[in-house]
């Protein structure tokens, strides 16, 4: 008798120690980052960064984090595995690569895109993504330079800790027309001050409303202008918006 309740108990914490290592080993969400490496250098200096930023944290909070130049890898045979993708410096040019992007998303998939990933113009010819997306280019600053920050709302999971202004790192910051805060499915989470303008020197940005991190609330996703060169992740600041937009596009 005793002996079978030994082995009941021993039988017991064996499959209790299963159970743990089983749950230290499946990710909390996946994520696919994708990125091109024959593209602006200063395109390509931010998607390396963001990779060592994001793999270290997916280590510390237990997600997987898979990177791939591979825009083939836009399937929904690869897509069925994820729960995020990002695209950190380009965005899919053929239809095929297109349609699966659209289907992961209308499927419950999110989103995170940075600086020219949401680049579109009447080249770039795809309505859902300006749908989607809520803007299209406009014009830029150059040189690259460091602005002021406007945060819009410290509700949203993404920047509810971020204070009430701050200054971001040097970057190219893109204006948009129309206005992504002219469509009623935009949430705008934070804006470029008017303290900026004009901003640049070569290509100036002389006024305007324009809006640098944003949602739109028809699907999970979030956009953030933020990704050129090597400094967008030098700010403790910006880092924790970086950081808390994969939680919450990963979450349930
Ligand atoms: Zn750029």
């Amino acid at each position: 008798m005793k002996r079978n309740l030994l082995k009941a108990a021993i039988s017991l914490l064996v499959l209790l120690m299963l159970n743990v290592i089983c749950l230290a080993q499946t990710p909390k969400f996946r994520v696919l980052a994708l990125y091109s490496t024959n593209v602006e250098s200063d395109h390509v200096d931010f998607a390396m960064q963001a990779m060592q930023f994001y793999g270290r944290m997916a280590a510390e909070k237990g997600f997987a984090f898979d990177t791939t130049s591979n825009w083939e890898n836009l399937n929904d045979e690869k897509l069925k595995d994820y729960q995020v993708v990002v695209w950190l410096n380009e965005f899919p040019h053929n239809n095929t690569e297109r349609a699966a992007f659209e289907k992961f998303m209308a499927n419950g998939g999110a989103w995170l895109g940075f600086h020219v990933s949401g680049y579109n113009d009447k080249y770039t010819k795809w309505t859902w993504f300006v749908n989607f997306l809520g803007a299209t280019f406009y014009n830029n600053n150059w040189p690259p330079l460091p602005a002021k920050m406007i945060v819009d709302d410290n509700t949203h999971p993404a920047t509810k800790r971020l204070p009430k202004s701050y200054t971001a790192p040097i970057n190219e910051w893109y204006g948009w027309k129309p206005n992504p805060r002219d469509n009623k499915d935009i949430k705008v989470l934070v804006t470029l001050s008017p303290e900026n303008y004009p901003l640049g020197k070569k290509n100036i940005i002389p006024e305007g409303d324009i809006p640098v991190v944003w949602t739109n609330t028809k699907y999970k996703m979030l956009y953030m202008n933020m990704g050129h060169g090597d400094k967008n992740f030098t700010s403790d600041i910006q880092n924790q918006m970086f950081e808390d937009a994969i939680m919450w596009l990963g979450g349930k």
